[in-house]
């Protein structure tokens, strides 16, 4: 079933996870060993990041270093499957830009189809770790919104070969990202809506936020983006912190704000178990507060640790 099915027909917030695929050789029982404590919480579905191969230097027995080539979490559409297999639950892979020519992505979306699979989150992917700023597969798209256009496509049955016949019209759900506290490369708010309106204009259902910690940030961005003309679906999407080395950690990683509240709570504490208390109190707090003001979807970002999400969702 597609996101905004779920959406339109759900009476209350629903409850969403954001999962990474498992290291390579780890095999996916690590995966539903993650996954098995969040299902009671009855997930109306479960998104699936996708990660780009790496360049990265391995150190020779001589002394000098060589280049290589890994993908650390391979199977984002294969694990999407593999779930709805297992728990008969509604799956969104993330697909993006980077690293895919037009051709490749084509075969990723007909794949995903024969796999039933209802939805897509679409992105443009981040930098290369060996390159400072994005740069698009020799034919591959540049932005998100040329991606969606692809989709869409396919969506019309339109088909890189032009002269296909009596081709099959995919149906995907596709969802974009939002930022609201701006993409970080972006010059300013206004123009990233500007942009993000393009991918909702250009068929994007509805938007998945970035993580925030401050809620007054997403209801501000929700309003902007009312104001700038984005009517669908904006899904908070939300994470916990559990470490002190997160208060730095993230916002560089993700360029958002850590609430001068929280990590004034997270410096005072003196264990880890501390730490998570307070990380945890947070969260519930952000999540009962965006439930009361009605929010679609409480989209959390389980990265590694469900048991903390799972007494979220609990307390809800
Ligand atoms: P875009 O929408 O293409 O925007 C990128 C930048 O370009 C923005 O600054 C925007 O304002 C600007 N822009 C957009 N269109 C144009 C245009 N036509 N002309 C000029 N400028 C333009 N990354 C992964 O690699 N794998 C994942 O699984 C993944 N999952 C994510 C899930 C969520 C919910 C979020 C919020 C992010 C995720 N990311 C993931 C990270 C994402 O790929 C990066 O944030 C990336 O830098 C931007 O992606 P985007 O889709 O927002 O890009």
């Amino acid at each position: 079933m597609k996101v905004i099915d779920h959406i339109k027909n759900a009476k209350d917030t629903l409850i969403s996870f954001e999962i990474l695929p498992p290291l390579k050789g780890r095999g996916i029982e690590a995966l539903y060993d993650h996954l098995d404590p969040l299902m009671e919480y009855q997930p109306a579905f479960i998104n699936v990041t996708y990660h780009r191969s790496e360049h990265i230097f391995k150190k020779k027995p001589d002394g000098s270093f060589k280049q290589v080539i890994v993908r650390k979490r391979p199977g984002t559409e294969s694990i999407c499957a593999a779930i709805m297999n297992k728990y008969n639950v509604d799956t969104v892979p993330h697909l993006i830009c980077g690293g895919f020519s037009i051709n490749e992505t084509e075969d990723a979306l007909i794949n995903l189809d024969y796999l039933g699979i209802d939805n897509v989150l679409v992105l443009r992917g981040d930098a290369a770790k060996n390159e400072t700023a994005f740069i698009p597969q020799p034919d591959g798209h540049k932005y998100a919104s040329e991606l969606l256009k692809q989709v869409v496509d396919l969506n019309n049955g339109v088909y890189l070969e032009e002269d296909l016949k009596n081709t099959r019209k995919t149906d995907f759900c596709i969802g974009v990202a939002g930022y609201p506290e701006k993409h970080f490369e972006s010059p300013n708010m206004e123009l990233d809506l500007a942009y993000l309106k393009q991918k909702v204009d250009n068929g994007a259902a509805y938007i998945v936020t970035q993580m925030f910690f401050d809620n007054a940030k997403y209801y501000a961005f929700v309003n902007a983006c009312r104001s700038a003309g984005i009517q669908v679906p904006i899904v908070p999407g939300l994470k916990p912190v559990y470490t002190q080395k997160q208060l730095n950690v993230l916002p560089k990683t993700f360029h958002i704000d850590l609430p001068a509240d929280l990590s004034k709570e997270m410096m005072k504490c003196r264990t880890n178990e501390d730490v998570e208390k307070v990380g945890t109190e947070w969260l519930l707090m952000q999540s009962k507060d965006l439930k009361k003001n009605g929010v679609p979807v409480l989209h959390y970002y389980t990265l590694g640790r469900p048991e903390i999400i799972a007494n979220v969702v609990k307390e809800l």
